[in-house]
């Protein structure tokens, strides 16, 4: 059986920090909406051109758009084994979405870190986040400082702030995240796969417990 895991959290929780480290040790894609939506903003796509335009706002790509972007990812030979979602789904609508395709895969839901940290302390880590622009790997200046600065541990690629990291911007994603996706904690607690994670503690702690987690995981 397939092993989907689905990080919720607000921005700045540390979803994509957690990600590719559980994604790694449990030897599963990490998928991140958001990275596919700025390698495509880059690439200049049709669906980056489109994306771009809420993304700058600070609000959501529109559902349909979004789905089928997952559900193209998610369909790839190598998430066979199963994946690790990182900002999708976002929106009751899209958690539903995913529920129907992960059926046609023969799976579910299996877990659902919800990874919550108090509001300005994401704010300190949104405006003071570094991203790699060749994998989207994440530092913070003061809480995670890349060895060199500007530059990723990782792959050695130049760091930049993204656009949408800037304050006001990160305060109306936090609205939209209260207003739209909050929701879906009760959704999945329902479904019985929530688990709640402190996200304010250190970065390993964060993911030992998150693997805690996952160990008790029955496929
Ligand atoms: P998300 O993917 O949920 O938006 P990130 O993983 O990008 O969040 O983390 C946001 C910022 O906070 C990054 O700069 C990251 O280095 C930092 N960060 C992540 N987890 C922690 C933590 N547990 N303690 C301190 N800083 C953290
Ligand atoms: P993230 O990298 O997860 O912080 O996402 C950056 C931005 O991409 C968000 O503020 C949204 O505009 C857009 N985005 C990412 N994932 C989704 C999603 N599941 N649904 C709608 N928009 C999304």
């Amino acid at each position: 059986m397939p092993l989907y895991i689905v990080l919720l959290g607000p921005p700045g929780a540390g979803k994509g920090t957690q990600a590719q480290r559980i994604a790694q040790a449990m030897n599963i894609p990490h998928i991140s909406s958001g990275d596919i939506f700025r390698e495509n903003i880059k690439n200049k796509t049709d669906l980056g051109v489109q994306a771009n335009r809420v993304i700058v706002k600070g609000e959501l790509v529109p559902d349909d758009l979004t789905i089928a972007m997952i559900k193209d990812r998610l369909s790839k030979a190598d998430c066979q084994p199963g994946a690790l979602l990182d900002g999708f789904p976002r929106t009751p609508f899209q958690a539903e979405a995913l529920a129907k395709i992960l059926t046609e895969f023969r799976g579910k839901v299996n877990l659902v870190p919800y990874i919550n940290v108090p509001e300005q302390l994401l704010i300190e880590r949104l405006t003071g986040r570094w991203t790699c622009r060749a994998q989207g790997h994440v530092f913070h200046e003061k809480f995670n400082p890349p060895r060199q600065a500007g530059r990723c541990d990782i792959d050695g690629s130049e760091l930049y702030q993204r656009d949408d990291d800037k304050v006001e911007t990160v305060t109306k994603r936090i609205k939209v995240y209260l207003q739209q996706t909050l929701p879906l904690i009760e959704y999945y607690q329902r479904m019985g796969v929530l688990v709640n994670i402190d996200g304010s503690q250190e970065i390993d702690q964060v993911t030992a417990n998150i693997m805690t987690a996952i160990e008790k995981v029955n496929l």
